[in-house]
């Protein structure tokens, strides 16, 4: 099996450094990508930090991967050399259940993570922290040529994470949308959102970004740290999405919801969010989750932001500096996606 460099951690408390993995042979359906940008992604902190249980070790995190075709398999038809692709937080599902069959690949019971997950021959999957990687056509993405490579990867799960529950709970012309957290996923939603026709609101602790939320398409913003702001939102929102992964007070979000509104959950605290009854009763209210997109929807999103000149707002770094950035990111200290420039890993 050819080997090619990566950055990775070696164990759950040591910092990444670089390694070489192994790529598989090119079978006869998998498109052989030169990566050329990763971002860098919260889930990549959680995960080699042994936070979300166990992997083996080495690992090399990422999974918002973009690149160049480099080879494709006797087989392939999606891809050629010399594309611009992407690959974000699948590389492969069993393709036989409901989901699989509905193109909501996400949902799949059996479905295979970029990294640090069992791949169907028995090897550990190894994320875009490195300088190529073999993937199945199938979850082969195309990067219209409207996005930058750079600008493009984070759009494969912040992008993703965000287009999905918008789209799936219809964010359009009339309808009220507030994203809570103006961070790497946050940015997105404000995008986004602004970009499907709906009117925004920017949910924020301060109003330390709300120059930065307006220009990103915020119509409004307003604090969350001043009290006042949860009495006069009161009903006024049809669709919530929270990017907070610290735990906030539910309830007084879903005060913010008008009949029939819903607020999903995006990010992920690690403690259980207690939620009232009647915070949801009176209102109709709903509170629901959302786990990035499908394969199908991943495309769409990422035609959607071309045609809408969209990328992600990045900053990008050398592989020297992935630890220090895991850091910033952690203090929230990134406007608003780091992206590793693969040229320098190895
Ligand atoms: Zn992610
Ligand atoms: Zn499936």
């Amino acid at each position: 099996m050819p080997t090619v460099n990566a950055y990775a951690a070696t164990s759950a408390t040591g910092p990444l450094g670089p390694v070489t993995i192994e790529r598989r042979d090119l079978g006869p359906h998998d498109v052989k990508i030169d990566i050329q940008f990763c971002g860098i992604c919260h889930s990549d902190i959680h995960t080699v930090r042994g936070e979300w249980g166990d992997r083996p070790w080495p690992l090399a995190p990422g999974h918002e991967i973009a690149g160049v075709v480099s080879a494709v398999g006797a087989a392939v038809t999606k891809h050629a050399v010399g594309d611009r692709v992407g690959v974000g937080c699948l590389v492969d599902s069993c393709r036989e259940c409901a989901n699989c069959k509905a193109g909501l690949e996400q949902y799949c019971s059996r479905g295979i993570q970029t990294y640090g997950s069992v791949d169907r021959d028995g090897t550990i999957t190894q994320g875009g922290y490195s300088t190529q990687v073999v993937v199945t056509e199938d979850f082969v993405l195309r990067i219209p040529d409207g996005i930058s490579l750079d600008a493009a990867a984070p759009l494969l799960c912040a992008g993703i994470t965000l287009y999905s529950p918008l789209r799936h709970w219809n964010a359009g012309p009339g309808r009220r949308v507030a994203i809570v957290g103006l961070g790497g996923l946050g940015h997105m939603g404000v995008k986004l959102a602004h970009a499907l026709g709906a009117e925004v609101t920017v949910l924020s602790q301060s109003l330390k970004k709300e120059s930065d939320g307006r220009r990103l398409g915020a119509d409004h913003y307003y604090a969350t740290g001043d009290p006042a702001t949860f009495e006069q939102l009161a009903e006024s929102f049809d669709l919530i999405i929270n990017t907070v992964s610290a735990s906030v007070d539910v309830n007084a979000y879903l005060g913010l919801l008008d009949v029939n509104g819903t607020l999903v959950n995006v990010g992920a605290p690690p403690q259980p969010l207690p939620v009232a009854a009647f915070s949801l009763i009176p209102r109709r209210r709903s509170f629901a989750g959302s786990m990035i997109g499908g394969i199908p929807e991943t495309q769409e999103m990422l035609d959607f932001c071309a045609e809408h000149g969209i990328g992600a707002d990045i900053e990008v770094i050398p592989a020297e500096r992935i630890n220090e950035a895991f850091e910033r990111v952690l203090a929230s200290d990134v406007r608003y996606r780091f992206v590793i420039d693969a040229s320098t890993i190895g």
